[in-house]
């Protein structure tokens, strides 16, 4: 990818930003934001810009009809690997994306699917890059940076966001007299962030039948998320039917954290409606665990935009 676009540089007398009216995660009120959601910046001759998300179809709006809600609840038994007394908080869905504590799993669970899994889907729904290398002709070898939030400008033009860190001095200097620059990139891997969401998908399911399920889909769910678990941390999990028949979809937020629903879709294309799991409106799962369905009550009879 060769990038037309030069972050801000903070530093640089020709180039100096203002940098205004950020909303973001931890900068206001509002929870299940991005790192960066959006932003003002001002040239110091007066002309300015928004950044903000991309606009991407993944992000359209679901008309979705709200037929149940979840409560928090506890398990005698960790949900996904059903070992007694689970005593580990679990964020369903995962804390940086506007989940809050839904239930426990134990703490195996807990910590090795937050370190190999929702890691990956974090970066997805906030449209992070990682392992990132600029280069640029006339510098040897290519450097390193930070984390990286793809966005787009108001006008369209897509930018880059670096979340924390710098890019390296050298690169730097020479993209600001000449901004022709080569970057690679790791995009979040698939395998894995889909991995993720059957996880929140699934604890949301429990939540909802306020059981845990013993359909034919609820085990192999089980099973898979046990296999995943138990890879060594660099292993690349196995590409899953289970999870390729998934519908994912996210959106923007802010969240209402703690609202796991029961959701029926009606696309705007006039496909047939389906039956999904919306997550703090964040993200949105297909019903992951077969015919259960009959068992959710608490019926609410709401019209919801995404
Ligand atoms: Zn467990």
């Amino acid at each position: 990818m060769t990038g037309q676009e030069t972050p801000p540089v903070s530093g640089e007398p020709d180039r100096r930003w203002t940098i205004s009216d950020v909303r973001g995660r931890g900068s206001s009120l509002e929870k299940g934001l991005a790192t960066v959601h959006s932003m003002l910046l001002q040239a110091a001759d007066g002309s300015e810009f928004r950044l903000g998300r991309i606009n991407t179809s993944d992000c359209e709006e679901h008309k979705a009809e709200i037929i149940a809600v979840a409560g928090p609840r506890r398990f005698d038994r960790c949900p996904i690997c059903l070992a007694p007394d689970p005593s580990s908080d679990e964020h369903v869905p995962p804390k940086a994306i506007g989940g809050s504590v839904m239930t426990s799993t134990c703490q195996r669970c807990n910590n090795r699917f937050g370190s190999v899994l929702e890691r990956a889907l974090v970066d997805w729904w906030e449209d992070a890059i990682g392992s990132v290398l600029f280069s640029h002709e006339s510098v040897r070898g290519a450097r390193k940076t930070s984390r990286v939030l793809m966005r787009q400008k108001d006008t369209g033009e897509f930018a880059l966001v670096l979340d924390g860190g710098s890019i390296d001095s050298e690169i730097m200097q020479r993209m600001i007299a000449q901004p022709d620059f080569a970057m690679t990139y790791s995009p979040p891997d698939a395998r894995r962030y889909r991995l993720a969401a059957l996880k929140s998908a699934y604890l949301g399911a429990c939540l909802l039948t306020k059981s845990i399920p013993e359909t034919p889909e609820a085990i192999a769910i089980r099973a898979e998320l046990m296999a995943v678990r138990d890879l060594p941390r660099r292993a690349r999990p196995n590409s899953s039917a289970l999870c390729d028949r998934l519908s994912i979809t996210k959106s923007q937020g802010p969240a209402v954290p703690g609202e796991i629903a029961l959701v029926r879709t009606n696309p705007s294309d006039g496909g047939a409606s389906e039956f999904a799991i919306s997550l703090s409106r964040t993200l949105m799962v297909s019903w992951p665990i077969g015919g259960y369905l009959v068992s959710v009550d608490d019926k609410a009879d709401r019209d919801r935009s995404y």
